[in-house]
């Protein structure tokens, strides 16, 4: 769908979608969300609380291994929750190995094991009690929770069906789309033995030796913390790590982590899984994409396919409702309010063409939406210079543009750089310039910053604060003129003097 420019009229307008089947009061719903993710929940509660009167409907397909889950959606379930509570796992096992003896503690590296089980139960246990939260909350402000799953029968119609298969029929003047993705699968032979994202935080056995399949977000992050528990992980790349991200930052995550401990085989996909009838082994028959030479890899305990992910658009009917679907992504095209072809229905979240899967996206386009929609509110989302990071077992975090979108963008660019070792890494002899930064900026706009980019501990929360400058159209002179607190991983981002032209090397020889 066109995305034409954001003007006060466009945005007033968009606030009062035509009520093409007649009265509000003859509806069931002012407001009917379907899926009770990030998005929809966020929009359910924000429109609730203005007034609407608001139905949720959330329901959970088991995965083709069976796992089910709770109200809540992928972030708090089987996304960034469950993920980054085990990447600290991780994080806590590689420093009392690898840094509490130089810091006095008596701990013998060689007996530290980490149990699965525990670690598992209480992520579950956690996660339970966010499901248990979400529901309480939507009861709290007055959004009807149902545990169901939403299909349209018209524009303003739909079933919904529970678990047992009994169906009703509501109504509501507006709709809101916010049904996420899923992720896909390997189809290859042997596909019935492998998980993904959807069952790696919920597997009841460890899982072991494990390889996993894919490069991006969810491969690079399970693999690392899969390494950093201490289980044997390798990964399976086709081609480029991190699609999209600035490729010498992508290539440092990897090497990385290849350094500590996890395994790479590059340019090759996995053909075929067979599992050994006696010990329930895995072995993978693989092909090099580019030579065609095939191999045998295993015995692995999983195998994981973190091979992308697809909107959950296909079942809902939407033919029935008049939504159109972009025809190759099966994501739904909108315009700069969130509106769908079909003026009353909205979508948010990861099922959005053009959009950006992260939970904040989410949370913010629901939260505005329900303000534009109910209080007359001006604010859109925007899906630009929006900061995210890829949590492999040294953080990757960045906002604004790569190197290579940058230079295709402006032409001529600057990159001012650093390598840069942690205070905390130096009585542990810790990796001697394995973090870096840079800051990208464009040489005939004052030298505003366009890009930042860090490798390094904690490289989320030095992200997010970075991107409110980067937000606030901040130069490289404000970087400048900012105090840095010391001793801190980030203050070297305003102490930054070494230029790419330049040539000379961004290593650090000391503190
Ligand atoms: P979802 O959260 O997916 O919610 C959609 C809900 O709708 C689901 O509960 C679904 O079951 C339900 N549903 C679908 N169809 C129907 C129907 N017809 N009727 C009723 N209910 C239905 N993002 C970050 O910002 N940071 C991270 O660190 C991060 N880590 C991630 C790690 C992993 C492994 C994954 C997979 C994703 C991660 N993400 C992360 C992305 C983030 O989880 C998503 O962007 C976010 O959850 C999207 O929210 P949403 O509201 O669009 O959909
Ligand atoms: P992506 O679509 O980003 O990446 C898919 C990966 O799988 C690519 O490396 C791709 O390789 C590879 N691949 C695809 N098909 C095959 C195949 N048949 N055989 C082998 N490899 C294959 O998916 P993700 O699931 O990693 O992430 C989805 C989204 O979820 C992200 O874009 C992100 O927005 C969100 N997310 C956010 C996180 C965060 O904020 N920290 C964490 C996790 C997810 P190729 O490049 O060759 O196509």
């Amino acid at each position: 769908m066109h995305r034409g420019p954001i003007t006060e009229a466009a945005i007033a307008a968009a606030a009062v979608d035509p009520d093409i089947g007649g009265a509000a009061a003859s509806y069931d719903w002012d407001l009917f969300v379907i899926g009770g993710g990030s998005g929809g929940l966020a929009c359910a509660k924000a429109a609730a609380e203005l007034g609407a009167r608001v139905a949720l409907a959330d329901f959970v397909k088991p995965s083709p291994q069976g796992t089910k889950w709770g109200l809540g959606g992928t972030c708090v379930n089987v996304g960034c929750i469950p993920k980054k509570l085990m990447h600290t796992a991780a994080l806590h096992g590689e420093a009392m190995k690898h840094m509490a003896p130089s810091f006095g503690w008596n701990v013998d590296p060689a007996t530290l094991k980490l149990d699965w089980e525990t670690l598992r139960s209480n992520v579950c246990d956690y996660i339970r009690s966010l499901n248990f939260g979400y529901s309480a909350s939507l009861r709290s402000k007055n959004v009807k929770y149902l545990n169901v799953y939403a299909r349209f029968q018209d524009p303003h119609t739909l079933e919904l069906e529970d678990k047992n298969g009994t169906k009703t029929v509501v109504t509501a003047r507006r709709v809101l789309l916010a049904t996420g993705g899923r992720p896909t699968t390997l189809d290859i032979p042997g596909r019935e033995h492998v998980i993904t994202s959807d069952d790696i935080f919920f597997l009841e056995r460890d899982p072991g030796r494990t390889l996993v399949v894919g490069a991006s977000y969810v491969a690079l992050e399970c693999a690392g913390f899969l390494t950093g528990i201490g289980r044997t992980a390798t990964v399976m790349m086709r081609s480029i790590p991190l699609r999209g991200f600035d490729a010498d930052m992508a290539n440092r995550a990897v090497d990385f982590m290849e350094q500590h401990g996890t395994a790479f085989v590059r340019g090759c996909v996995p053909v075929a899984i067979t599992k050994d009838a006696t010990d329930g082994t895995l072995r993978v028959e693989y092909e090099n994409v580019s030579t065609k030479e095939r191999g045998v890899l295993g015995p692995y305990d999983t195998v994981l396919a973190a091979v992308g992910r697809k909107p959950e658009t296909a079942a809902i009917h939407l033919d029935k409702s008049g939504v159109r679907l972009h025809p190759t992504s099966g994501k739904v095209p909108t315009d700069h309010f969130e509106r769908t072809n079909v003026p009353h229905i909205y979508a948010i979240g990861d099922i959005i063409e053009d959009g950006l899967e992260l939970t904040p996206v989410a949370i913010h386009a629901g939260r505005a939406l329900a303000d534009r929609l109910y209080a007359g509110g001006k604010t859109v989302t925007e899906y630009r210079s929006v900061p995210t990071t890829v949590f492999t077992p040294l953080e990757y975090g960045c906002v604004g543009l790569s190197e290579e979108a940058a230079t295709e963008k402006f032409g001529i660019i600057e990159v001012y750089h650093t390598n840069f070792k942690p205070l905390e890494w130096q009585l542990p002899h810790l990796d001697d310039n394995a973090c870096y930064m840079k800051l990208i900026v464009n040489p005939m706009d004052s030298e505003r910053i366009i890009g930042f980019h860090i490798l390094a501990p904690n490289a989320g929360e030095i992200t997010q604060a970075v991107a409110v400058a980067v937000r606030c159209r901040a130069t490289k002179a404000d970087f400048d003129a900012t105090i840095g607190i010391h001793p801190t991983i980030a203050e070297d981002m305003t102490t930054l003097k070494v230029t790419k032209s330049s040539g000379a090397s961004a290593e650090k020889a000391g503190c």
